[in-house]
Formats: C-alpha cells, sequence, structure tokens
C-alpha cells in the first residue's frame, strides 16, 4: 500500500473557498490583472491574471494550508483554477 505524507493527504481534501476578494492592480491596456483573495482558513493569495493565463501565489500572513510552511511553496498551484473560479471580475 502506497503511504503518503500528510501534505499530499491534506492536498487531496483541501477544498479552497475564497471568502473576499479585491482587485488590487488593473491594467486593461496590458490585460493584467492582480487580484488578492482570502480564504476560509485566512490564506491569502495573489492570483494574476496575464493575457488570459493564471498564476497564484501564497500572501506569506499565515503558513501555508496544505504544507504548512511559512515560507513559499508551490502547493496552492494546482488551486489556481478552482480558486479564480470562484473570483468573480465583474464584482470586484
Ligand atoms: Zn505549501
Amino acid at each position: 500500500m502506497r503511504k503518503y505524507k500528510e501534505a499530499q493527504v491534506i492536498q487531496m481534501i483541501f477544498k479552497p473557498q475564497v471568502v473576499e476578494a479585491k482587485m488590487h492592480e488593473r491594467n486593461d491596456a496590458t490585460n493584467l490583472y492582480h487580484v488578492v483573495a482570502r480564504l476560509q482558513d485566512n490564506t491569502h493569495c495573489r492570483i494574476i491574471y496575464n493575457n488570459g493565463t493564471k498564476s497564484i501565489s501564497r500572501l506569506l500572513k499565515n503558513p501555508c494550508p496544505i504544507c504548512r510552511k511559512d515560507t513559499h511553496c508551490k502547493c496552492l498551484d494546482r488551486f489556481v483554477e478552482e480558486i479564480a473560479s470562484q473570483v468573480d471580475f465583474a464584482q470586484l
């Protein structure tokens, strides 16, 4: 039986929920948007929309909800679509 690390298990069950999102920077001319979102577990992250591609990085206010590191990590990368889909651009 395969053994999983705790972080892997958390990543499998992690369900990000955006509770707050703010437009931080908006540049319609270059199609670049920068949104800061807060998740239900108080994780803050920055979503960058650059000409249709999205990337995410965690703000270092709180440890990562998945690996618990308080430095940069890539855990949220695979949730970028899920998190971004909860941000309604028209409302920002
Ligand atoms: Zn992490």
